[in-house]
């Protein structure tokens, strides 16, 4: 019964797509690369209580690395570093999805594991008059995968 139930919740993935688990943008918690990595920054970092924090640059929409709770190790708040050096060295990159990816093939990305379990969901913009371009929308991890899979699992029963 209880592989019947997985294979259920595996196959659900097929039908769903990576904006339906995002959490979207304006709820992701994310840095300015303009920030100064000081006492402040530091401890809304940790309050906030994620391990990756997308950083962008100019608009939320634009983001340009991830920064990783690891990296702040060696970080001394009273040095005022520079949150662009930071990013620069360790220049962690970032994985794109378009809004229509579905789950079984997120999964699938996320357990070859060369990219992270954490990838940015995009679409194409090509409304309004200039030229269409990339808009991120959200952002899609590992835990949101699995939590649809366990949930499908649980509604099944
Ligand atoms: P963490 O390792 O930070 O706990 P998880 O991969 O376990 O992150 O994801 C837990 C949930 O938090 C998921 O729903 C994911 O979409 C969301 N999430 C991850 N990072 C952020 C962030 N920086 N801001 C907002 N939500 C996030």
């Amino acid at each position: 019964k209880d592989e019947v139930n997985i294979i259920s919740g595996a196959l659900e993935l097929r039908k769903k797509k990576v904006t339906e688990v995002m959490t979207k943008l304006e709820d992701v918690f994310m840095l300015p690369i303009t920030s100064v990595l000081d006492f402040e920054t530091m401890s809304e970092i940790v309050k906030s209580g994620y391990s990756r924090i997308p950083v962008y640059e100019g608009s939320r929409g634009n983001i340009v690395t991830v920064l990783f709770i690891k990296d702040l190790a060696f970080v001394d708040p009273d040095d005022n570093t520079p949150l662009r050096t930071l990013a620069q060295y360790y220049q962690n990159s970032c994985n794109f999805v378009f809004e229509d990816v579905t789950l079984d093939v997120m999964f699938k990305q996320f357990k070859d594991g060369h990219k992270g379990h954490m990838a940015f969901v995009h679409r194409i913009n090509n409304e309004g008059e200039g030229d269409p371009f990339y808009e991120t929308i959200g952002l899609v991890t590992l835990e949101d995968v699995i939590e649809e899979m366990i949930q499908a699992e649980i509604v099944d029963e």
